[in-house]
């Protein structure tokens, strides 16, 4: 009975004698390493608002709400971290590859569930004939720019990319409703419309 006692004592000096394999959080910041999965984080200025991270995400930690009617039509996007997993699915999928990273944020406790969500908007754009929604006004801006000269195939997408250029209204103006002119060609139309015009014309 002896020996075993000895055997646990000299684990227990040993133990508190050796160095620490937890951290001293919260009384010290807590360093976690460079490649660690936390909070995703989107990047304003490279997010176009396509909705593609939305589309692969697993347990619907981000959603997209269109808003297609108002003086100004917006997309909102909002990710809810409580329901994170961290799967990095978003940022491996995203469009323009930037537009949502995974930080090292990973401290995000509260008290409030409600509270642990952020959103943001992206202004919509709506075919100039049936009103529908195409997509955002950024993200027809960042296509025509990838397609180059190809972007000439399709003139919605020359617009757009013109519109966010030169920050100006370039489309022809609006025809009665069911009236069809020649000008429709140069007006931003989603897919149908340009199809129905291309039959009509
Ligand atoms: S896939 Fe990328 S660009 Fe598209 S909405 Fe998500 S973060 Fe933004
Ligand atoms: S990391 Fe995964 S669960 Fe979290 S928002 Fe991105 S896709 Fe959704």
């Amino acid at each position: 009975m002896r020996l075993p006692k000895l055997r646990e004592l000299r684990e227990a000096v040993t133990a508190v004698l050796s160095p620490r394999f937890t951290t001293r959080f919260p009384a010290e910041p807590c360093v976690v390493p460079e490649r660690y999965r936390g909070k995703p984080r989107f990047d304003p200025d490279t997010c176009v608002g396509c909705g593609a991270c939305v589309n692969v995400c697993p347990t619907s930690a981000l959603t997209m709400v269109d808003e297609p009617d108002g003086a100004h039509p917006l997309r909102r996007i909002t990710l809810r971290y409580d329901t994170c997993i961290f799967c990095g699915n978003c940022q491996d999928n995203c469009t323009t590859q930037t537009g949502i990273q995974l930080s090292n944020e990973w401290d995000l406790a509260g008290l409030d569930r409600r509270s642990m969500t952020q959103t943001h908007e992206h202004e919509l754009q709506r075919c100039e004939r049936c009103g529908t929604s195409i997509g955002t006004k950024k993200h027809l801006a960042w296509l025509c720019e990838r397609l180059g000269p190809l972007a000439y195939a399709n003139p919605s997408l020359l617009l757009a990319g013109s519109e966010a250029l030169s920050n100006e209204t370039l489309s022809a103006a609006p025809t009665q409703a069911g009236e069809v002119r020649t000008s429709d060609f140069a007006r931003i139309l989603c897919p149908r419309c340009r199809y129905e015009l291309n039959l009509w014309l």
